[in-house]
């Protein structure tokens, strides 16, 4: 699950298409664009979310797309390869997310439901740029990640908490 709070109108499916397509024309030997890497960029570019690659098999195959594991795991990689999508480490999982036309941001993941939820901190690039120049280290990226217990799993656990409370209480007897 995916909340986006960056409210950016997403790149269009055709124009990451088209990206991808000079990005495999520019290989030292050009590789082929296929039917199934256009249905691909189509339905992963139609809108934001994290996901693995075996969520992304079973979405393909809930939409009635007939495309094999092997095709999806190395276009996939090729994607990656292409600057459209980026890897990222979610907790103990491994997500792929838009990369291209996206901007650079932070996760809140909770830990209970496995809610990933987008922010971003401008103070945090000083923060960033500081410890880089103390070190001398260039920076390419960065990812922040903060677990913990989203603000829905909280309000359902005080509220389990309450009702375990009343229940717990003795009733007058009678
Ligand atoms: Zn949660
Ligand atoms: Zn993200």
């Amino acid at each position: 699950m995916t909340e986006s709070l960056l409210q950016r109108q997403l790149e269009s499916p055709e124009s990451a298409v088209q990206r991808f397509r000079e990005y495999l024309a520019s290989r030292p030997k050009p590789l082929r664009f296929t039917e199934a890497q256009r249905q691909m960029i189509h339905f992963i570019f139609s809108r934001h979310n994290h996901f693995d690659a075996e969520q992304l098999c079973a979405e393909l195959d809930r939409a009635n797309l007939n495309i094999s594991r092997a095709t999806v795991y190395r276009t996939l990689n090729k994607l990656v390869n292409a600057g459209l999508l980026r890897r990222v480490q979610l907790g103990n999982r491994v997500a792929y997310e838009h990369d291209y036309g996206y901007p650079q941001h932070e996760h809140l993941v909770c830990d209970q439901c496995g809610r990933v939820i987008e922010f971003e901190a401008p103070q945090l690039e000083a923060v960033y740029e500081g410890v880089c120049r103390q070190y001398g280290f260039q920076p390419s990226r960065h990812n922040l990640v903060v677990r913990g217990t989203c603000g829905d799993c909280l309000r359902a656990h005080s509220a389990k908490c309450r009702l375990d409370l009343i229940l717990a209480v003795p009733t007058p007897a009678g």
